[in-house]
Parts: structure tokens; sequence; C-alpha cells
């Protein structure tokens, strides 16, 4: 990674902190810089050594190769913003929002000189903040990156090997069709997640206490989704309106069919369907994305 002299992180919150402290160990040559909005993090920041830490955001990219843009997906114009007046021509500027389209359109109407390639690591947790990053968030994960049509190359082989480097897995799609795939995989789970919980909270019949108590029957493992950043959530949900809409018209439209072969007594389309998911999570586990460990390897609480 000889192009990489120096490399600022903008927002040091799991994100940031995790490739902070990913670079620390396979790229210690490369001088680390970063910013974040709030000074508590910039001090705890300080404390944890994740990089020298500067008092503004110009401050924090100056001399910078590449600014990796960690911040949520509704900042992510206002952090653009707030650099570009402190930019090296040759710099390469890169994000790692969970949606894409529109943050591509705000980084390139916002910084038209610089060379954009937009990332976004599928990995994380469901903790926000520096202490909560550790440098094996990436490892076997994937990152898709999705330069625009007229993206420098150079950059783009740059922000592959980059992530590579921090030991995930790359590929590279259009914006709009990595919106799509996350609103699948990611968004509209999480938005199950978020209904499921605040239903059962508000249900009269089942008291909170049961809720917590019997929450192994399949309960807490939604509830650990839905303890995810509200901040980051709502941007996402926001910033990726359209495929979230398109998905969950489908999805509710399956649920109706679950809903009515339940009415109905019709046993067959439950268990085809039961039969068919069973084998998506046969795939994941091969693929080495989660373990094969029964109840998600914990141990017997
Ligand atoms: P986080 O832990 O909440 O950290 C974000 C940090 O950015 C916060 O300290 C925030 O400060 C700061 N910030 C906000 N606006 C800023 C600005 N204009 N300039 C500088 N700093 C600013 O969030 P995260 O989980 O690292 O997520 C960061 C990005 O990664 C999001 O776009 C998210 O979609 C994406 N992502 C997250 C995950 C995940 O699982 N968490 C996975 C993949 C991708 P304040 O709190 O004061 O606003």
């Amino acid at each position: 990674m000889d192009q990489l002299g120096k490399v600022a992180i903008i927002g040091l919150g799991l994100i940031g902190s995790s490739i902070a402290q990913g670079m620390r160990d396979v790229l210690p040559s490369v001088h680390l810089s970063g910013y974040d909005s709030d000074p508590t993090v910039r001090a705890r920041a300080t404390q944890l050594g994740l990089a020298q830490v500067a008092e503004s955001p110009s401050a924090a990219v100056t001399g910078a190769d590449l600014i990796i843009l960690c911040v949520p997906v509704g900042a992510m114009a206002i952090a653009a913003e707030s650099i570009a007046g402190g930019l090296k021509p040759t710099a390469i500027v890169s994000d790692v929002g969970s949606s894409k389209a529109s943050v591509a359109a705000d980084l390139e109407r916002i910084l038209p000189d610089a060379r954009i390639v937009p990332a976004h690591p599928v990995a994380g947790t469901e903790d926000s903040g520096p202490d909560a990053g550790f440098a094996a968030l990436f490892h076997g994960r994937w990152c898709i990156l999705t330069p625009g049509a007229n993206a420098d190359g150079e950059a783009v082989l740059t922000m592959r090997r980059f992530w590579e480097a921090l030991g995930a897995r790359v590929e590279v799609m259009e914006p709009k069709h990595h919106d799509l795939v996350l609103a699948v995989t990611s968004h509209i789970p999480h938005l199950i997640a978020f209904t499921i919980v605040g239903t059962a909270s508000d249900l009269e019949q089942v008291t909170q206490t049961e809720v917590i108590k019997y929450s192994a029957g399949g309960f807490r493992d939604f509830t650990r989704i839905a303890a995810s950043s509200p901040v980051m959530w709502r941007d996402i949900f926001l910033a990726n309106r359209e495929a979230v809409l398109d998905t969950l018209q489908r999805f509710s439209e399956d649920l109706s069919l679950l809903q009515r072969a339940i009415r109905l007594g019709d046993g067959e389309v439950l268990f085809d369907l039961f039969s068919r998911t069973s084998a998506i999570r046969r795939g994941i586990v091969q693929q080495g994305q989660d373990t094969s460990k029964p109840d998600f390897g914990r141990s017997n609480i």
C-alpha cells in the first residue's frame, strides 16, 4: 500500500475505530489521523491511541491520500462539506455508509474534483462508539465498493487492496443494486426486528416480565438487532427509501400468504417454506458467514 502515506478517518465510532485498529495491525507505517464532531469521542479516541486526533475536519485531512467518512448516512453530506476545502488534489475519498446511491450522489456533487470510491463493509455489531471497535471486525466479511461509471480505476484498485489488507473480501457493485441487495439482507430484517420488539412491548395481555423471561424462544435474537443505533437506522431507512418500500411490499404479500395458510390449516405451504429457509441457513454457514453451533454458539444460559 505504498500509495497511502496518510489516511484520515472522519467519524471515530464503531466502524471508524475498527478501521483504525485494523490499520494499526496491518498497515503500521501509514500515518493515521482522525476527527469526530463529538468532543468526548475525540478525547476517548486519543486515550485509545486510535489515531492522531485533530480538532477540525480540515486539519485531519490535510495531506491525506485517503479520507474515509465513517459517519451516519444522513451526516455524509455535512462531513463531505466539512473537508471540501482541505483536500489534496489527488486524494481518494471513500465512506462506509450502509446505503450507497444517495451517498455516492452527495459525495460526487460536493467533491467534484476528488477521486471518489464509495464502500460498504458488510460487518458490524449492535454497539456504537470508539470502544465498540475491534480490529477483526472485517475478517472474512464482504466489503462492497460502488464506484461511479467515471471512477478512477487506480483509486478503485487502491480501495480493493485497502479492504483486503483489513481482512475483507471485496466485491464491486452498482450503487442501486447494492441498495436493493442490502434492503433484502439487512434493512428489512432490521425493520422486522424493530417492529416485533415494539409489538411485544406494547401487548397488554403479555407482561414485560414474561417477554424478558421467555425471550430464549427466539425473541432475544430480534432484540439484539433491535438494539442497534437509532440514528444510524433512521438515516438508512430515509436514504434507501425506494428499495426498502419495494422489498417491504413483497414481504407484506408473502406474509399475507402465510397468514392465509395458517387460517386455512394448509400445513404443506408452511412446511415447503420452512424447508427452503432452512437451506438458506445452511448456505450461510457453509460460506463461513456464521457459526454452525446451535443457538449461535451461546453457552447454555
Ligand atoms: P457510530 O458508532 O455512531 O459512530 C459515528 C460517529 O460519527 C459518532 O461519534 C458521531 O458523532 C460522528 N459524526 C456524526 N456526524 C459527524 C460529522 N459531520 N463529522 C465527524 N463526525 C461525525 O456509528 P457507526 O456504527 O460507526 O456507523 C458509521 C457508518 O458506518 C454509518 O454510515 C453506518 O451506516 C455504517 N455502517 C455501520 C455498521 C454497523 O453495524 N454499525 C456496519 C456497516 C456500515 P455524534 O454521535 O455526536 O453524532
